[in-house]
């Protein structure tokens, strides 16, 4: 599908110019002609970028369009185009702390149209990307409300660090005298100690380097990927402007830098790093939370039935055994009933530590539920299982459990039932299902000891 951009401009013949030049491109056009009616439409119809007039006539201007659209969590990741004219240096500045990601001055160079919708549409891409990824999460339950980056503060300015790389004096000066007031700004050579860049000030007019070059593997490289490139440009170099936002280039300034807008351009390119750093992270959050036992910090069951389902199909077409052991706390309920339930999630915390502590790398240590747990062991026969299970068990037993806040200390033991691959057809139900005979039967027993059915003759 092509991507859907919405004009918002008062005169019928500005809207018709831009129509045929994005049309022309393939983009499906809507349009507007006042501030009230574009913030509704981009409410309702949702479109990929924003191309927004800032004069018009009564009701909301497009500064307070801008800054509405900003507001709602359904459209603020929507990037928005102000539309000025030329030589208006304080609407540009004043569009851009509205929150908006760009400006275009009229008369619309149609190159330079072009290079800038393709670049807030790659963009976009990428974050619509992250929003779904972070719904499904949601949806799933594996990412909760708090902390998510749609709360991230659209207008809070964040300090952060700026690499200056250029080689002209009197420039290095004004950009550090403008964005020395809220971040932190270093010059390429001279950054020691600086911390990772979340801006790169790139200018393509450099005598001593190649600033396309400089641009360009930022954009490839591994940990430079992500970051914003704000490229100086001459007012009248149009084929260079072009040239750094086609090599990935978030936005350009052109000289000599005029201090507002430079810190402005900062402020949307690092509130905008910041959105997808969030997202980013969130995400492999998501992912690790998906896997992992929440009390305990162990594997949790849904990631047990995934690693062991191919482990035991593999032993059964006769690769390796895979051993199991089903473990269970003695008398648990008893140390819930006389401490407390809180008590007894320190306890299971502290036996996890244990387990993790006592299991090779190769295992996998998940909690199942309760008090029950399972330890996975890839390429294990049933005597050497056996030998760990004993292990893990005198280990627990042997050493009281200290839990913080509780003046006595706890003696804790486990059982356990020991079962490995055996045979053709072996499934993890049977395999989990010998695991808890052995473990019941070590329960019946007498508790704190492991039981072993690992090969035809221990069944
Ligand atoms: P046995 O020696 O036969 O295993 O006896 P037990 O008391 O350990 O076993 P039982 O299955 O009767 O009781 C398990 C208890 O574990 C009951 C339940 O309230 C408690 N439990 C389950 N999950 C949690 C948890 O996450 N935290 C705490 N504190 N207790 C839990
Ligand atoms: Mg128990
Ligand atoms: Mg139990």
């Amino acid at each position: 599908m092509s991507a859907r951009i919405l004009v918002v401009d008062d005169l019928e013949a500005n809207r018709r110019l831009l129509e045929a030049l994005l049309t022309a491109d393939y983009y499906e056009v809507m349009m507007a002609s006042r501030g009230e009616e574009a913030v509704q439409l981009a409410k309702r119809e949702r479109p990929d970028l924003i191309l927004l007039d800032v004069m018009m006539p009564g009701g909301i201007d497009g500064y307070e369009a801008c800054r509405r659209l900003k507001a709602m969590p359904e459209t603020r990741h929507i990037p928005v185009v102000i539309l000025t004219t030329l030589d208006d240096r304080d609407n540009r500045v004043r569009g851009l702390q509205a929150g908006a990601e760009e400006f275009l001055t009229k008369p619309i160079d149609d190159v330079q149209l072009m290079a800038r919708v393709k670049s807030l549409l790659t963009l976009k891409v990428v974050i619509d990307e992250l929003r779904a990824r972070e719904a499904n999460g949601r949806r799933l339950g594996v990412i909760t409300n708090d902390g998510r980056p749609d709360a991230v503060d659209q207008h809070r300015v964040f300090a952060g660090n700026v690499l200056v790389v250029d080689d002209n004096p009197t420039q290095i000066k004004r950009i550090q005298s403008a964005l020395g007031v809220e971040h932190r700004v270093s010059i390429l050579g001279d950054e020691a100690g600086a911390g990772p860049p979340d801006l790169a000030v790139v200018s393509v007019h450099a005598k001593s380097f190649d600033g396309f070059r400089v641009i360009a593997r930022m954009r490839s490289g591994e940990a430079t990927r992500h970051l914003p490139i704000l490229a100086i440009v001459d007012p009248d170099d149009r084929k260079r402007a072009i040239r750094a936002l086609e090599l990935g280039a978030h936005d350009i300034i052109l000289r000599p830098i005029d201090e507002e807008e430079i810190i402005a351009r900062a402020r949307t390119l690092m509130r905008r790093k910041r959105y997808m750093d969030a997202l980013r992270q969130r995400l492999d959050q998501s992912l690790e939370l998906a896997i992992t036992d929440q009390l305990t910090g162990l594997y949790n069951r849904r990631f047990l039935f995934t690693q062991l389902e191919p482990l035991v199909q593999r032993a059964q077409c006769g690769g390796d055994a895979v051993s199991i052991m089903a473990i269970d706390i003695d008398y648990f309920k008893r140390c819930n009933d006389t401490f407390g339930h809180d008590v007894g999630d320190a306890v299971l915390r502290e036996f996890a530590a244990r387990l993790a502590s006592n299991t090779r790398p190769s295992d996998y240590a998940c909690r199942q539920g309760g008090e029950e747990f399972i330890v996975v062991m890839p390429r294990t026969t049933g005597d050497i299982a056996c030998l760990a299970a004993e292990r893990l068990r005198r280990s627990i037993a042997s050493s009281e459990f200290i839990i913080p806040g509780l003046a006595q200390a706890l003696e804790v033991t486990i059982s356990i039932g020991v079962a490995s691959t055996d045979g053709a057809d072996e499934t993890t139900e049977s395999l989990l299902k010998r695991a808890d005979e052995a473990l019941y039967e070590a329960k019946r027993t007498g508790r704190n000891r492991v039981i072993g059915r690992t090969g035809r003759d221990a069944a």
